[in-house]
């Protein structure tokens, strides 16, 4: 599934229409502080194309896919946790905790962080 989904929040601050403390944007893709941080540092990125997750994913989507991928390192670089480290992260279904059923990529760092994952 891709395109808008009226009643998702992602894709209202993919629009504007939701506020969000975004850090890098582009055509693709939106790259914006978590509400919830669970790290010093914790953004998402998100297309700006609706996909309810990486189940949803097909190979027209490999090209967003990466750049989302490439825009975390360069959103890392940007906020200074480059060097250091950080964890990507995309929680896919009930069992990894999804909440939010608009794909988005999770940039942690600021931390240490344990593995592995709880
Ligand atoms: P998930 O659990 O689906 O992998 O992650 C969803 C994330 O979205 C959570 O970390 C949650 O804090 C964040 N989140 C949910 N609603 C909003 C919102 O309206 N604005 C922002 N910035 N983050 C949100
Ligand atoms: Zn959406």
């Amino acid at each position: 599934m891709s395109g808008y989904e009226l009643d998702c929040v992602f894709c209202h601050i993919a629009t504007g229409d939701h506020p969000a403390e975004i850090l890098y944007q582009d055509d693709q893709v939106i790259a914006f502080k978590d509400i919830n941080p669970q790290a010093p540092w914790h953004i998402l990125i998100i297309p700006r194309e609706h996909m309810d997750s990486l189940n949803d994913a097909a190979a027209q989507d490999e090209a967003v896919l990466g750049h989302m991928l490439r825009i975390a390192s360069k959103v890392a670089n940007q906020v200074g946790i480059a060097e250091e480290g950080y964890r990507v992260v995309i929680n896919t279904g009930p069992r990894a905790g999804q909440s939010v059923f608009h794909l988005h990529l999770h940039l942690l760092g600021g931390r240490p962080l344990r593995w592995p994952p709880g």
